[in-house]
């Protein structure tokens, strides 16, 4: 039987706010709403990397992990515009967001983003692997689609490193929509990628990767996403900007979590 882990909640925030000062007042709100949380799930941002030590250094006493929303997969050296494993370490970042559906319409392949969680892993650090398909239809190919993503972005991952992957099933179609997948289709392939990740390493090994959704998710509809989606959390693009329901996500995942 699965046991149960905590919800992971990664707020992504992607290119935005537009300033560092508008990205400052977000991170204000979100800590000033969590006042009292006693975290019951954990919590995590994925703002533009520039803005990250400035944030970090204005943390307060919630433990809100950072998260950069990609990485490079070369280790050092002549690479422009690229940020290393080893440089986000050593500011303290230790989990990346990697293959999310926007860097892959930009070219991003499966190849480049094993590449991406093997680097991550060399310095033990985690990699949230984003799947999902760009479209459904009834011929149910898209399970053909998350399944090839799950087996190439995890070639050559130990076993021992399963620790440190997150999958996030993100269909493309529901990513920025405010057309999320319902929650029986997030638990229909919750499930399956279970029983892709059991084909490939020990079951009660795979029964402990975390699952999360992402794709218009909100303060309406996270708990049934929760509760009969059965994911182990969520990444959350737009609504995680506004600090309100950000916060009122997160209170949603540490009730889920303290009664169920
Ligand atoms: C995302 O970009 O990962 C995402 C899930 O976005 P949104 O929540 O806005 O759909």
């Amino acid at each position: 039987m699965k046991k149960r882990v905590r919800p992971f909640i990664v707020g992504n925030w992607k290119m935005n706010p537009a300033t560092l000062a508008r990205a400052e007042k977000i991170w204000v709100d979100v800590q000033k709403g969590l006042v009292g949380r006693k975290g019951q799930s954990d919590v995590a941002i994925a703002p533009p990397l520039p803005f990250i030590i400035d944030l970090k250094e204005m943390a307060g006493p919630q433990k809100i992990e950072f998260v950069s929303q990609d990485v490079s997969f070369h280790p050092e050296g002549a690479h422009t515009g690229e940020v290393s494993v080893s440089q986000l370490r050593s500011f303290g970042v230790k989990c990346s967001i990697v293959g999310h559906s926007e860097r892959r319409a930009d070219g991003e392949t499966d190849q480049m983003i094993n590449r991406k969680v093997l680097a991550l892993h060399e310095v033990k650090s985690s990699a949230i692997i984003c799947v999902g398909e760009k479209s459904r239809d009834s011929t149910g190919d898209y399970f053909n689609v998350v399944e090839d993503q799950l087996s190439a972005t995890l070639a050559g991952v130990k076993v021992e490193d399963l620790s440190r992957v997150i999958i996030a099933y993100e269909p493309v179609w529901a990513i920025g929509s405010g057309k999320n997948a319902n929650a029986s289709q997030v638990e229909e392939m919750k499930l399956f990628i279970q029983k892709v990740l059991s084909d490939i390493y020990p079951r009660e090994k795979a029964s402990m990767v975390r699952i999360i959704y992402g794709g218009s998710v909100n303060e309406d509809n996270a708990e049934e996403l929760l509760k009969v989606g059965t994911v182990d959390g969520f990444l959350i693009g737009g609504a995680s900007l506004d600090a309100k329901e950000f916060v009122s996500i997160i209170k949603i995942a540490d009730d889920y979590a303290r009664f169920v």
